[in-house]
């Protein structure tokens, strides 16, 4: 098997440690000894099993850029952001009320205090409190030296400058230690993290102006189909319009990633070869849907079997069989199937992960599931790991319940469209009656 690499994806940048053959032959005995090289024929590969090695495959992409703060939202950091503070930077009050010496505090009648002034947040009080005194404090505002407890003002009364605290309070309470959220010196943010709305709030509360962010990943992705039609152009007598490169834009678009639009590539041999050329000098990686099947008009595994490597192309999950994985040059090769619910399911599944790696976050979490007893009967065969698409909610007696949503056809993307959820049926699983457990994976999880 020969692998096509040219000079520009070389100087392209995948941090792949140890030599690149090694690589190649690594990928190409997995594939010998569990699949079988031509793909057409042997056992697929189980969800997870797939996963495991695509994730073995891939190495983030090389580079970084300095940003500020905002423009990094949905960006991966690049490295450790170390504070330089406390945060907070001072001991301070979690109430509206009055700072204390702890040890004063009669156990179980009240306590009298002399109030000696106020703390307001950003205006300290300039003084000391000790034993039979009080500071009138509010939230946010720095603890007095000498003070080591809050009492909320709702149990407090006032007679002039005395405040009588009620029984029932204890030392050390409603207070925030400077540094208890993060202490200066400490790592605040891990290399990896994808900022999120709380991650650059961190950053601000750090005080930080820029951040050192990944290189985002740059993923081609094309339609094949000698039936497929872009929008705008007239259909003929058997001709659909292209629904994939909306829904791979879309997904690629919400996990942050560079998304570059190659269009429509007919089913022949020669335009697509030259279309994985193409995408494999401009990308890190390549997301392509349709033709990996065993038609006569299906030239993309074979494409990606003569020009690249083929890391398997079977996996045992519905809708989404099959899919090729591999390589080619420097660029990671996802062959999705032509259905739309297909592709889908296996961008979210397969895809996704991956391209978080590639993007520089370490280990990504699986998405959550959730167990949810299902108001619908479900055809299911044992075999291949299901992504039946349901309506997740809540019914009145507390209990977490799913529908499925229509007809599960891979072709309607409609079914898919009104779901908030996967309803996950394991390998081995049969037919679910109502009323069954089953686990659902919200989609929530992927967004
Ligand atoms: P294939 O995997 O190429 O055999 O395609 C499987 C099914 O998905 C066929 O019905 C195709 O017409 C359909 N299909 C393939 N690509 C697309 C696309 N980009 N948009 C909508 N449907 C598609
Ligand atoms: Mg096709």
């Amino acid at each position: 098997m020969h692998r096509r690499t040219s000079a520009r994806s070389k100087r392209r940048s995948q941090s792949v440690p140890g030599p690149e053959q090694q690589k190649s032959q690594d990928m190409n005995s997995k594939t010998n000894a569990d699949c079988c090289a031509d793909g057409h024929e042997g056992p697929a590969l189980k969800l997870a099993d797939a996963l495991a090695r695509i994730l073995a495959e891939v190495r983030p992409v090389d580079g970084s850029e300095t940003l500020a703060v905002r423009s990094a939202l949905g960006r991966v950091l690049y490295a450790d952001v170390v504070s330089r503070i406390n945060v907070p930077s001072h001991t301070n009050s979690a109430m509206d009320g009055y700072a204390l010496v702890g040890a004063e505090l009669a156990g179980d009648g009240e306590t009298r205090l002399e109030v000696i002034g106020t703390s307001a947040a950003g205006r300290p009080f300039a003084g000391a409190v000790a034993a039979a005194q009080c500071v009138r404090i509010m939230t946010g505002a720095p603890m007095p030296p000498g003070a080591d407890t809050v009492v909320m003002q709702e149990n407090v009364t006032r007679d002039g400058d005395t405040a009588i605290v009620g029984a029932g309070q204890k030392p050390g309470q409603h207070v925030r230690q400077a540094g208890e959220d993060i202490a200066a010196g400490s790592v605040a943010l891990r290399a990896g993290t994808r900022l999120m709305p709380a991650e650059i709030g961190i950053l601000g509360s750090l005080g930080v102006s820029e951040v050192s962010v990944r290189r985002r990943p740059r993923i081609a992705f094309f339609s094949t189909g000698d039936e497929l039609r872009s929008v705008g152009e007239p259909l003929a007598e058997g001709q659909i319009y292209d629904s994939n490169r909306y829904t791979i834009f879309g997904m690629l678009k919400r996990l942050g990633v560079e998304a570059l639009d190659m269009g429509v590539i007919r089913d022949d041999r020669d335009a697509v070869e030259q279309a994985f050329a193409k995408a494999a000098d401009a990308a890190d990686a390549i997301v392509t849907s349709g033709g990996v099947s065993v038609g006569d008009a299906d030239y993309v595994a074979e494409t990606l079997q003569r020009t690249g490597t083929v890391g398997f192309w079977k996996v045992a999950m519905k809708p989404g069989r099959p899919l090729a994985f591999g390589r080619i040059g420097d660029a990671l090769f996802f062959g999705l199937p032509g259905n739309p619910n297909s592709v889908m399911a296996t961008f979210y599944q397969l895809v996704q992960p991956a391209l978080q790696a590639l993007a520089g976050i370490p280990d990504p979490a699986p998405p959550l599931t959730m167990p949810a007893v299902s108001a619908s009967a479900l055809r299911k065969k044992p075999g291949r790991r299901e992504f039946q698409r349901g309506v997740l909610s809540r019914a009145d007696d507390g209990r977490f319940i799913v529908h499925k949503t229509g007809h599960q056809g891979s072709g309607v993307l409609s079914s898919m469209a009104a779901a908030n959820c996967f309803i996950v049926l394991p390998e081995d699983s049969g037919p679910v009656s109502e009323g069954d457990e089953v686990t659902v994976q919200p989609f929530a999880a992927f967004v």
